[in-house]
């Protein structure tokens, strides 16, 4: 298939009663690539990811998945047509073992048990060797970067066009957030299209083919991730420090 635009976000606006955590916002996100949403803590980041995903209502706007105007499908549907959320933070099923986990990611799909749902899972493992050598263990046992794998790992086995990732890196050891940083391109160099959702602004930019700002419920800033990564104002504000 031809590449084109495969989520198309369109005067998105989204309130929590009177707050408008979103205000028109509009993007979108190449077939192929990664897009990412930069911004601090409460610019609107994951309320935007929630709606993709049908989480939370839009007041108004519009969300496109490869044209189809998916904007009031119940979140299950969404995931039927390619759709994926990995959540923030600790978001598995702590009782269950790592493979209960992966088979939950799984259960909108008819060919559970198959072969394909085996080769599946076999390129989770390769991902995340740590899973296989886990699968047996209780979630709810492992560490908060296992856990984040885990998460990922149960989004990409809805066999997902767009895979939804919501601060992969949060709370994560340097050496382990290069290590996820760089097995989302893997995922993305595999065919999957990624929307990424990071505090980390510097890896952010770095993987990403397209970035945009939001500060408090607004993109003030879009371009390539190479553009934003030496814009003055995305420097002064998200790459300070280090
Ligand atoms: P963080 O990185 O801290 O999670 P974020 O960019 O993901 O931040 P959101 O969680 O989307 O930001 O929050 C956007 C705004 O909406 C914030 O002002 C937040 O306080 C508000 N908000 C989020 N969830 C709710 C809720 N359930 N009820 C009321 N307000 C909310």
């Amino acid at each position: 298939s031809t590449a084109g635009t495969l989520l198309e976000v369109r005067g998105l606006c989204v309130n929590y009663g009177h707050i408008e955590a979103i205000r028109d916002i509009s993007f979108g996100v190449e077939e192929g690539t990664i897009a990412t949403l930069i911004g601090a803590n409460g610019a609107g980041k994951t309320t935007t990811l929630k709606t993709i995903s049908g989480l939370r209502k839009v007041r108004a706007g519009q969300i496109l998945l490869d044209g189809k105007d998916i904007t009031y499908l119940p979140p299950y549907e969404r995931v039927l047509l390619g759709l994926s959320q990995s959540p923030e933070g600790r978001g598995c099923f702590p009782g269950m073992t790592v493979l209960e986990n992966l088979d939950m990611g799984a259960f909108v799909r008819r060919d559970r048990k198959t072969a394909a749902y085996r080769s599946d899972l076999d390129r989770v493992f390769d991902l995340f060797p740590r899973l296989k050598e886990r699968e047996r263990q209780a979630a709810g046992s492992m560490s908060g970067g296992e856990q984040q794998m885990l998460a990922i790992g149960r989004a990409l086995m809805a066999k997902p066009r767009l895979v939804l990732l919501d601060e992969p890196s949060m709370g994560l050891a340097p050496k382990l957030i290069q290590q996820i940083f760089s097995i989302i391109t893997e995922i993305n160099n595999q065919g999957t299209t990624v929307l990424l959702v990071e505090q980390n602004a510097a890896q952010a930019l770095k993987r990403a083919h397209t970035a945009h700002v939001l500060e408090t419920g607004e993109i003030v800033r879009s371009g390539t991730g190479a553009e934003l990564a030496v814009d003055d104002s995305v420097k002064a504000a998200y790459l300070g420090g280090d």
